[in-house]
């Protein structure tokens, strides 16, 4: 399996492989830019070049690179959304430094505009900055629906993929966090969740996994993040998960709240699963 957490892009990109290797991960995230800021570090090709090395001589899955926190492409205040779509647009074109990775963003928050306002201007900014000569594949986060979020239910989401143009550049990332905080119960029927995800959206695409277990109960919409088997979903339901057949070549990425330690005994802990 495909298996590793989110990793600090601030260091340089092959000492990313690096750790990776050393908390025994085969994928990993990381963030674009400064996550909760937009400033983005100049990439040097050089370190690129080292990174893609190192990931093709030790196999690695799919990496799944993620858009800093404070880029809301539908927001209500039109500053915002276009520094967000000119972050996705430069986003896009970094990312080819690394190709033919995953690039997951959060959909945004509508801010009062309601979701019917927000999921065209949320497809608009990826018709906008995705390219055909891209070779990344831009994945839609499902959301908790903390707040005014866009992207909760698999319908929102199906949405905002059929006004997407470039349709085999994009796909879902499903956060076990969210979508039960989001009212699935991966608990008691993680068959049938997955079941209305392929009737909605399609199986195929859904092409990563952000592997949490939740603070809180379903449908709670808080988005507290927990270590795997402290959480409400649970030590039998993760493994569930992580054990299904449907998503067993997808890389798993761990946003618990983990120092290294914690990281590398985890993703032992998936393995032996
Ligand atoms: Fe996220
Ligand atoms: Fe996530
Ligand atoms: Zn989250």
């Amino acid at each position: 399996m495909y298996i590793g957490n989110h990793l600090a892009s601030s260091k340089g990109l092959e000492i990313m492989g690096k750790e990776a290797i050393s908390l025994g991960a085969n994928t990993f995230a990381f963030f674009t830019r400064n996550p909760r800021g937009g400033s983005a570090k100049t990439i040097d090709p050089k370190d690129a070049e080292k990174l893609r090395d190192l990931l093709k001589a030790h196999h690695f899955g799919t990496l799944v690179a993620h858009a800093p926190y404070t880029m809301n492409v539908c927001s209500e205040k039109e500053q915002i959304r276009n520094f967000s779509r000119e972050m996705l647009a430069d986003d896009l074109n970094r990312m080819e430094y690394l190709p033919g990775n995953y690039y997951n963003f959060h959909p945004g928050s509508h801010v009062g505009q309601g979701a019917d306002a927000a999921i065209p201007m949320i497809a608009d900014a990826v018709n906008s900055a995705l390219k055909p000569e891209h070779s990344t594949t831009v994945l839609l986060e499902t959301m908790a629906g903390k707040g005014s979020e866009v992207g909760r239910s698999f319908e929102e989401l199906k949405q905002i993929l059929d006004l997407i143009l470039l349709k085999d550049k994009v796909g879902v990332c499903f956060d076990t966090c969210h979508v039960w905080d989001g009212g699935y119960d991966i608990v008691g029927n993680l068959d049938g969740v997955l079941k209305e995800f392929d009737e909605i959206i399609g199986l195929e695409n859904l092409k990563a996994i952000h592997f949490n277990d939740s603070m809180n109960g379903c449908g709670s919409h808080k988005d507290r993040h927990q270590k795997i088997g402290a959480g409400e979903i649970g030590i039998e339901a993760m493994k569930a998960v992580a054990t299904h057949p449907l998503l067993k070549d997808k890389p798993f990425i761990l946003e618990t709240p983990n120092d290294d330690e914690g990281y590398r005994a985890e993703i032992a802990m998936i393995r032996s699963w």
